[in-house]
């Protein structure tokens, strides 16, 4: 059986180093807000290139705490517009209505799969206050385009790089482009922690300041609250982890683009759209694959057909936000874009543990395909 993602096996690597870690954290009587987290930050904010870190629950809390801590500086309003690429993980928008806040969906690039900086300047209305650019299965938005719309509309950018740790762009890398950036550490994300964790990076000392306060009941000063805030923490024992699996992280983004080379240069089936078939270098040294998708019109069809095959896939994602019943008042939109995106994606096996001979058997069984 080839797995989509063996976590399993991927953690095995490393079990010796998490041990140390967590005996050290069980040893130390210490679990919430402590050495190692501190220590975790400021690894993660140096491996960013940003001058904060700030530890959370998790990705949507990163995000939502962001835009929570934006209200409580007085930048953003109940109502205010966020522009959020239409085709997103549904925890980029929970985090826009959570605060109040009204998303403003827009259309992505059909063959990156990132939101169209063309189609953001047409979104922009009086009410537009921020861009949350989602950098999508791996691979970067078009930065350097939103920063300047950001610019001349005087707009703040939120980064969602929960599924972008490492990627970079001109030198610099995913959550060190907008104003801050939301990280997950979700098990199966590229740095992955051992149960729920994430982050917020920012080079903004205010915000990183008020993030500190609203992660922790709004309280800098045990029993004294500036803000209203959350419990929203990054336990000792995960961040200890984590610092352990983030020195392996730029190999295994290594082992990744290998995997996708193969899958790149070896699949040669007139029914399957490949991501980026007009690769350039520099998207290819950016983007980190943590998720590789196909396109097809026979997508049912070809996930039995692997799964027959003991090929394991995935659908990222299935239904688009738009057509969630979460989200009752859009189910009548329609966004042709992300609909066909939707309607069409499969997710290949890939993997840091994923071998060679598992993907050129991915490979073969896909060249075989046929309707
Ligand atoms: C995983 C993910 C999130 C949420 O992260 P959690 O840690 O699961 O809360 C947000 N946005 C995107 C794009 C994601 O892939």
């Amino acid at each position: 059986m080839i797995n989509f993602l063996n976590l399993q096996s991927i953690n095995q690597q490393y079990r010796q180093e998490i041990i140390e870690a967590c005996t050290r954290v069980i040893d130390s009587g210490w679990y919430i807000g402590g050495k190692e987290l501190e220590a975790f930050e400021d690894n993660f904010s140096h491996y960013c290139g940003t001058q904060y870190a700030i530890g959370v629950a998790n990705g949507l809390d990163a995000l939502i705490l962001t835009l929570r801590a934006w209200k409580e500086l007085g930048k953003l309003q109940d109502g205010d517009e966020v522009i959020v690429p239409s085709n997103t993980y549904i925890a980029s928008i929970l985090a826009i209505t959570a605060n109040n806040l009204t998303p403003v969906l827009v259309e992505p690039n059909i063959n990156s799969y990132n939101i169209d900086p063309t189609n953001i300047q047409q979104a922009i209305t009086a009410k537009t206050r921020v861009i949350l650019a989602v950098h999508l299965y791996g691979q970067l938005a078009d930065m350097p385009k939103i920063m300047q719309i950001a610019k001349q509309y005087n707009l703040l950018v939120l980064e969602d790089a929960a599924q972008s740790h490492g990627a970079q762009l001109q030198g610099k890398k995913a959550g060190n482009w907008g104003d801050a950036s939301g990280f997950s550490f979700y098990p199966g994300k590229n740095l992955g922690a051992l149960g729920d964790a994430g982050a917020i990076t920012t080079n903004d000392l205010e915000l990183a300041t008020i993030l500190k306060a609203l992660r922790n009941y709004g309280s800098h000063e045990k029993y004294k609250n500036l803000v209203p805030g959350m419990n929203s923490r990054l336990d000792e024992i995960q961040a200890a982890i984590l610092d352990v699996k983030l020195k392996y992280l730029d190999r295994e983004i290594k082992h990744r683009r290998q995997i996708a080379n193969l899958y790149l240069n070896g699949i040669k089936n007139h029914l399957i759209q490949l991501p980026l078939t007009d690769i350039n270098a520099e998207v290819y040294e950016q983007h980190v694959w943590h998720l590789f998708v196909i396109r097809t019109k026979y997508r049912e069809a070809l996930q039995k057909y692997l799964a027959d095959h003991d090929i394991q896939t995935l659908i990222h994602y299935p239904i688009p936000p738009h057509k969630q019943q979460a989200y009752k008042e859009w189910n009548t939109v329609s966004l042709p874009i992300s609909e066909k995106i939707h309607n069409e994606v499969l997710s290949l096996p890939i993997g840091p543990t994923l071998t060679i001979n598992e993907a050129i058997k991915v490979i073969e069984h896909i060249n075989e395909f046929h309707e």
